[in-house]
């Protein structure tokens, strides 16, 4: 293995679900729901496979995709892009920055991220050969949140790029608009592009709004910004997303991902694309019944010890362990299928300043009530 990959070993997720499998342990670690998406998006991806969709479609993705991501971009955000040359459809939200990343920074170059950050954004900046400078989110008044003077200080003469995920995972942050003007702030001033992580761009609770970066004064100019089908239409294994830019930045993405992957799954971009265009009503339900599912959670992380930050968006809930006596999360997380049947994911691997989140876990809630129930009772024989 090249030394630059050294170090990254398996994903956390793929660990801790092997652990959950072997153990037979509620799963609360790895972020995928259990129960389906729309009948008629499935219904799509099934039509599409018989009406003979499987050849390769063409490489920035089917019209019928592109068409329907410039729609809800324009619908939803008023941001305007051209399907033909500033949509590109990816293998998932990952591939997407993925390929940003290559893309926008070299070797020696630095890019911006904020940690706790999810993990693929620290394998690929090493795969550019490119050095990542974290800004720490920490919690203030039960949020998580970051320090502008922190993010200033994190930019240098290399600094290409910010990596920017709102609704954030794991934090479950949905940024103000006062903090997207900070990061905005330090991009118009120092040139700097931005890629933003919007995979949970409709799961938002309460009264927190997704505000994408792109919308702010001279930042759509700069920003590539990049979400998928799989959490807003809980369809997570179908890896299909896309990449909204500027068309000079679209080329760039497309140059790096047409010899990663080509081309992405015919099918299931059609019945994306169907998605877009007819389930959102449908993912406003799945909205508000997760915003439930989140209180079932952290009402029961609490019952059981924990303190538990209430996230804003997203489906998952830190937790800080320290009140029950544990300090370090990931001791904990491999131990809590022995001591308690359940499984969550150890932050800290998402962090670089390992002091900052040694001590939190995360745990998912896009699961059947009952799950979120048989969770909590097995975490309450921690006490
Ligand atoms: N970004 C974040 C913040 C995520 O939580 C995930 C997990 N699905 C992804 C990206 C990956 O999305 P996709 O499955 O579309 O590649
Ligand atoms: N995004 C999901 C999570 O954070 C998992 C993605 C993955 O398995 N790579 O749990």
């Amino acid at each position: 293995l090249v030394a630059r990959m050294r170090g990254f070993g398996e994903t956390i997720f793929a660990e801790m679900s092997a652990l959950a499998v072997r153990t037979g342990s509620v799963n609360l670690g790895q972020g995928f729901p259990d129960e389906p998406g729309p009948a008629g998006v499935l219904d799509a991806a099934v039509d599409a496979i018989r009406a003979g969709a499987n050849q390769y479609p063409p490489g920035p993705g089917t019209p019928e995709l592109r068409e329907a991501v410039a729609a809800q971009r324009a619908e939803r955000y008023g941001l305007s892009y051209d399907p033909a040359t500033e949509v590109y459809v990816t293998v998932g939200a990952t591939e997407g920055i993925a390929a940003s990343v290559l893309a926008l920074a070299g070797p020696g170059d630095e890019v911006i991220v904020f940690e706790p950050y999810y993990d693929s954004y620290a394998a690929v900046i090493a795969l550019a050969g490119a050095v990542r400078r974290p800004v720490t989110l920490r919690p203030v008044e039960g949020r998580f949140t970051f320090d502008p003077d922190e993010l200033r200080a994190a930019v240098g003469p290399r600094t290409r790029a910010i990596l920017v995920n709102s609704p954030h995972n794991p934090a479950g942050t949905v940024f103000t608009r006062d903090e997207l003007e900070a990061v905005a702030g330090v991009c118009r001033e120092h040139d700097l592009v931005a890629i933003t992580d919007e995979v949970y761009e409709y799961l938002t609770f309460d009264d927190a709004e997704h505000i994408p970066l792109a919308t702010l004064d001279g930042m759509r100019e700069r920003t590539v910004s990049v979400s998928s089908a799989g959490k807003s239409f809980s369809v997570t294994g179908w890896k299909t997303g896309w990449v909204t830019a500027p068309a000079p930045y679209v080329r760039a993405v497309q140059t790096v991902k047409q010899f990663l992957t080509y081309a992405v799954s015919a099918p299931y971009q059609l019945a994306a694309a169907y998605a877009l265009r007819n389930e959102i009503p449908w993912v406003e339900e799945l909205r508000k019944s997760l915003q439930a599912k989140r209180d079932r959670l952290v009402t029961g992380l609490e019952a059981a010890g924990f303190t538990a930050y209430r996230p804003q968006g997203t489906y998952f809930v830190q937790a800080d362990i320290r009140p029950l006596g544990f300090t370090d999360g990931m001791e904990l997380a491999r131990a809590l299928p022995e001591k308690a049947g359940v499984v969550a994911i150890p932050t800290q691997v998402f962090y670089d300043h390992a002091e900052a989140g040694a001590h939190f876990v995360r745990f998912a809630f896009c699961k059947r009530d009952e799950v979120i129930d048989e969770a909590v009772e097995r975490l309450a024989r921690l006490r």
